[in-house]
């Protein structure tokens, strides 16, 4: 019979758990109309509920007057939060404190007058709030793209909270020897680190993977790609309703990661649903060491 075992590092991280008890307390007390600036996280499931407590998404900082606005995880740039606060009642700031902690960094590299290297993916919300804090940033997204910079003496790097180390030492071994400094802000969230360290571990003992969260999460496209590259039969899906029958078929043991934008209630509800199509049973992930065969 096959088994079905969940990542002991998966799901929500506390900056989502933070942001979403701050949202549905706001949205508990009815205070007025509550929007959030930008999808609150990035997965259509949970926003999908907050609207069906009224919780709407405003696309710009002042779409609407008045009412409470919600700034997002990911985090918005200077210019969004003084707009914010012009046109709200109120502003409530679900920012992730590990967000904030890259928007200090990308400061003081500016202010001390660093070359500053955002290294992220172009375009996503919490890569955008950073280069807002570092005017004339440069957002490098692979490490091999920095061997076309132009380096100036001092060169700072602020890192994407989603990205993994790996990538982040391979950047910096590329800078070296190019400039007289490279200081590195190491702003990857542990959450994330601990999430992709746990998903490697088990998709390289598992037949079939499947990996929970939108589509949009930078950090559940980082697990499910590090996911495939240890397990062919790596499947990224939003909701149970994705599942397919055929990718479990003839597998001994399946194993189920999530992003950090995943609740806990959205798992089980996958695994349920593989137990009912393929008769799985639930095994505990080992404890640490424990499946070297390490002593307590
Ligand atoms: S993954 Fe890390 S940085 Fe992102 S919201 Fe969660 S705790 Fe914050």
């Amino acid at each position: 019979m096959p088994t079905i075992e969940v990542a002991r590092e998966a799901g929500a991280c506390y900056g989502v758990n933070r942001a979403l008890d701050l949202v549905r307390d706001a949205a508990a007390q009815a205070k007025g109309p509550i929007h959030t600036l930008g999808p609150l996280i990035h997965n259509p499931t949970v926003v999908a509920s907050l609207a069906d407590a009224g919780v709407t998404v405003a696309s710009e900082p002042d779409e609407y007057r008045g009412g409470t606005l919600v700034l997002r995880t990911h985090g918005v740039t200077p210019d969004e939060e003084a707009r914010a606060r012009d046109a709200a009642d109120s502003v409530l700031d679900a920012t992730c404190p590990f967000v904030v902690r890259a928007h200090r960094a990308a400061e003081t590299l500016t202010r001390e007058g660093y070359q500053v290297l955002v290294f992220g993916e172009a375009g996503h919300p919490e890569v955008m709030g950073t280069l807002g804090h570092a005017p004339g940033a440069t957002v490098v997204e692979r490490p091999e793209d920095a061997d076309e910079l132009k380096l100036r003496r001092k060169v700072g790097i602020v890192v994407q909270t989603t990205q993994s180390r790996a990538r982040l030492a391979e950047l910096v071994r590329r800078l070296l020897g190019r400039t007289d400094e490279v200081r590195v802000m190491d702003t990857i969230c542990e959450a994330t680190s601990a999430r992709q360290a746990a998903a490697a571990e088990l998709a390289a003992r598992v037949d079939a993977m499947v990996v929970i969260g939108g589509r949009m999460s930078a950090n559940t496209r980082r697990l499910a790609q590090i996911c495939a590259d240890a397990c062919a039969r790596t499947h990224h899906i939003e909701t149970a309703a994705e599942l397919d029958p055929a990718w479990f078929a003839g597998v001994g043991a399946i194993g189920v990661t999530a992003g950090a934008s995943t609740p806990q209630a959205q798992i089980d509800g996958v695994v349920d649903a593989i137990r009912r199509l393929t008769g799985a049973t639930c095994v505990d992930a080992p404890a640490p060491g424990e499946k070297d065969g390490a002593q307590p």
